[in-house]
């Protein structure tokens, strides 16, 4: 092993559901002595029917801040920590931290405070379960006043603390603000905490360890068992994501990213696949997929404008697109023609909006026609290896015609990293399907 190497090992809620998950996720750290800095999140459902640990903690605190009885909600909690404890044959009592839970939640601590007590409480059953030290996450992940996340000063006080532990477990998904109040990022935070800590500790690489095996290559609940993808880039990440390809939370790349650090996505029920690995850069692909994945979204609205010699008339485009500006709406994407141009919005638009936009559009650019079209269903197809190989736009396309689709719109961006189909939201599944089986045989 590179005596220097370091991987931060992130485990997520379904990862850490029950004891039995903790003996595997203690396996897993066992497994590769680089695994050094650990973020786990809060116990997960251990069922379809179950209760994430950070849900009874959201709902209890509701209680305690009405200012009703929230003792049988609390015992609930205490007996998902005191269980796992058991199984796992832990000297670890826990009662003097829910005492002191308790009374924080009845002196309204906030919904913040209450719900980061889900991974604080793993954290300290992890920390002594695997014999790594704790930090609490309060003391190194820092927010500004207003609750917004505070990059810089964390990876000051966050890499100055890891250098002086050799292993340590610091729990996910919460910080604090400058006065000390406990502050939460966002649902599905521990994501970020886990890029955050990979970049404090110039990490080599950093593990995301969920229940999935990775990204898919399209939304197996359209096409049967899709593929895993085994090698991503951010950028072509970004293109799925944007999408709606989620499995890890969209802030958790930035730190990670600027950093470049590689994010390896696993599964710990199947501890053996190789998961999903997220790199900065690569130029390799896998020339019988030649595409990385296929990702859409439905809901999209499009204002097609037409005009003769819309090219040669200066600030056309400007006055459009101040026109939605003025509307408080931002646009996606702009596909023009030379007499044409289309402006794909992602809001719904109201009735009012509507008009103003109509009317706006044809008073001060006087256009041939102009016409709104809701129902439209993107869909892009990313891929690194589109750039090289040749016939990859034919071959999209004439999958698409072959299944009888008509394509209302075709962007293709600068970075030559996607082509994104503009269709009707009916044909999205068939879409889907169709350059699936095109590009997988
Ligand atoms: N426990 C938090 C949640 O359920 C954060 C996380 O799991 O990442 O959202």
């Amino acid at each position: 092993m590179d005596s220097q190497k370091i991987i931060t090992v992130k485990f997520g809620g379904t990862s850490l559901a029950d004891a039995n998950a903790f003996l595997t996720v203690k396996k897993i750290i066992e497994a590769d002595p680089a695994r050094r800095y650990v973020v786990p999140s809060a116990p997960g459902k251990r069922s379809a029917d179950d209760i994430k640990v950070t849900d009874m903690l959201y709902h209890c605190y509701m209680l305690a801040d009405e200012g009703e009885d929230f003792s049988e909600e609390f015992v609930k909690i205490e007996e998902r920590y005191n269980g796992i404890i058991r199984d796992l044959g832990l000297s670890l009592d826990l009662s003097e931290k829910f005492e002191e839970i308790r009374n924080a939640f009845k002196y309204h601590a906030g919904s913040d405070y209450a719900a980061s007590r889900g991974e604080y409480l793993s954290g300290i059953v992890l920390a002594k379960l695997i014999g790594y030290d704790f930090i609490d996450a309060a003391k190194v992940i820092k927010f500004y006043a207003d609750g917004t996340f505070d990059s810089e000063k964390t990876n000051i006080i966050l890499s100055d603390r890891l250098v002086r532990h050799e292993r340590a477990v610091i729990p996910g998904f919460y910080g604090a603000m400058p006065n000390g109040t406990i502050k939460t990022f966002s649902r599905g935070g521990s994501d970020i905490t886990g890029s955050i800590v990979a970049r404090a500790s110039a990490s080599a690489l950093y593990e995301n360890w969920t229940d999935v095996s990775g990204f898919l290559m399209t939304d197996p609940r359209i096409v049967d068992s899709p593929c895993v993808i085994d090698k991503i880039t951010y950028r072509e990440l970004r293109e799925l994501s944007y999408m709606g390809a989620t499995v890890l939370h969209e802030d958790s790349i930035f730190p990670v990213r600027f950093a470049g650090i590689p994010i390896n996505v696993r599964n710990t029920k199947d501890i053996n696949a190789a998961g999903t690995m997220i790199v900065p850069s690569a130029r390799d692909f896998d020339k019988e997929k030649v595409i990385t994945g296929i990702a859409g979204k439905k809901g999209f609205s499009v204002i097609n404008i037409e005009k003769d010699r819309m090219n040669a008339e200066v600030g056309f485009g400007r006055k459009v697109l101040e026109i939605i500006e003025n509307e408080g709406i931002t646009f996606e994407h702009l596909p023009s023609g030379i007499d044409t141009m289309s402006v794909v919005l992602a809001s719904e638009l109201s009735p009012k909006q509507r008009r103003a936009i109509i009317r706006a559009i044809k008073a001060e650019c006087e256009p041939d026609s102009v016409e709104i079209e809701d129902g439209l269903a993107l869909v892009a197809v990313v891929g690194r290896g589109m750039v090289s190989s040749k016939g990859t736009a034919a071959r999209v396309f004439k999958a698409v015609a072959d299944a009888n689709i008509n394509v209302r719109m075709i962007d293709q961006g600068s970075s030559e990293i996607s082509i994104i189909l503009g269709i009707s939201e009916k044909d999205f599944d068939k879409t889907l399907k169709a350059i699936y089986s095109e590009f997988v045989k």
